[in-house]
């Protein structure tokens, strides 16, 4: 009999056997840990977070959230919904008005009537069901690297595979990359443009090659377009694979575009097969997006512009490149908050960022990203006086 299989036995009790040491086995708290929960490595971002609690009022730039509130209008509209008494469970799906607004809003965007809408509990609840809904163990998703984490993360909870393909030195889409990588078990192509940690767009160029290759390979596409409205380039909308490629899963959300992180809508579409299972998944796990939330976001935060936050944030990308880009090798970002420019010769990204913090300027080493150690993200959702302060302090830092 296995030792875990004793275990069980004699679960929390004193049992008189012959061997005292089985006996008097009680499990420690440990010993309950699944598997899966172990084979989640949360350490990169614990440490940075330790490290910044030590730290007396540092330039931090490591927020992976706009640096304003949510808009006064989106409040009341909230408080509003409170008061009225929305405080209950919603149809799974999420209420209806917010819906079918969304809806009307996609099909114009993509060209085609996107079917039924799921409102998520946010873009992180979107992903956990669509992966769920779609991996089988064994199943692989390529990722693009450098990858938002909680992609990698979310794999290995569901048993399947993530398969990360550099997009290092220029975080561009290179399909010839990525078809190396397919395999027969390969599913899923996860794509994240205005990407997390780079803050790169994929041109329309790369978006066709990337649909060709997964149309080609009978690939599903989650595309998780969190930062979609945060576009320097050009004035959008953003360039969505779902425009070319009905096997796509379109994940945004209110998070980023209206700061409402703590409120946790999002919604999806997609093929209605898979949007149904992940209404179903829905239902056993987030049951629905927080209700008053929902109303907030269609009787407030749809209607408002986000074109100021992207004037101002495409003022502080410029900022930021413009002061790095005199000392460290980075690419010029073309949408998102963050900047990722490479640690300078000779030394590891945990290493500067080490440096960095030293210094009084948190920073996140890119490892925490990638399988690589040699990058480290900015977030620039702070204010100017920040950035030119933090940007100075790392600039001095390149020996
Ligand atoms: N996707 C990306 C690329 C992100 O950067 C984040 C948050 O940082 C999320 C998803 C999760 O966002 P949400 O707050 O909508 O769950």
């Amino acid at each position: 009999m296995g030792r875990l299989a004793v275990v069980r036995i004699c679960r929390g009790r004193r049992l008189a056997t012959s061997n005292r040491q089985l006996a008097t086995f009680m499990r420690s708290p440990e010993d309950y840990i699944s598997k899966r929960a172990q084979g989640v490595d949360a350490s990169g971002i614990r440490k940075v977070f330790d490290l910044a609690v030590k730290m007396k009022d540092p330039i931090n730039f490591s927020i992976g959230q706009p640096d304003y509130d949510v808009p006064e209008a989106v409040k009341i509209a909230a408080i509003d919904a409170i008061r009225a008494g929305n405080n209950r469970y919603t149809q799974t799906q999420g209420i209806a008005p917010l819906r079918e607004r969304l809806r009307k809003e996609m099909s114009r965007e993509l060209g085609r009537d996107v079917g039924e809408m799921l409102i998520t509990s946010a873009v992180s609840g979107g992903l956990l069901l669509a992966i769920m809904a779609t991996v089988d163990f064994g199943d692989e998703a390529i990722l693009i690297e450098p990858y938002f984490v909680m992609y990698k993360h979310l794999m290995t909870l569901v048993g399947g595979k993530a398969v990360p393909v550099e997009s290092y030195p220029d975080f561009r889409f290179h399909a010839d990359r990525i078809e190396k990588a397919i395999t027969p078990r390969t599913k899923l192509l996860i794509l994240n443009s205005p990407n997390n940690p780079t803050g790169a767009v994929m041109s329309e160029a790369e978006v066709r090659a990337a649909t060709d290759l997964a149309r080609q390979h009978n690939l599903l596409i989650i595309s998780d377009e969190i930062y979609e409205p945060f576009l320097y380039d050009s004035n959008g909308p953003l360039f969505s694979p779902g425009k070319l490629y009905e096997n796509t899963v379109v994940l945004r959300g209110f998070s980023k575009s209206h700061a409402m992180t703590g409120w946790r809508v999002g919604y999806a579409c997609g093929p209605e097969a898979i949007i149904s299972q992940m209404t179903k998944l829905q239902q056993y796990t987030f049951v629905c997006s927080p209700a008053p939330f929902q109303y907030a976001a269609v009787n407030a935060a749809i209607d408002l512009p986000t074109t100021q936050a992207r004037e101002d944030y495409r003022r502080k990308r410029d900022r930021v490149y413009d002061a790095l880009s005199k000392k460290f090798e980075v690419e010029k970002p073309g949408g998102a908050f963050y900047i990722f420019p490479k640690a300078p010769k000779g030394m590891t990204g945990t290493q500067f960022v080490a440096k960095a913090i030293e210094n009084n300027v948190l920073v996140i080493p890119g490892n925490v990203f990638s399988e690589r150690d040699t990058h480290f993200r900015i977030s620039y959702a702070t204010t100017d006086a920040k950035i030119a302060q933090g940007c100075e302090i790392l600039c001095r830092l390149v020996p």
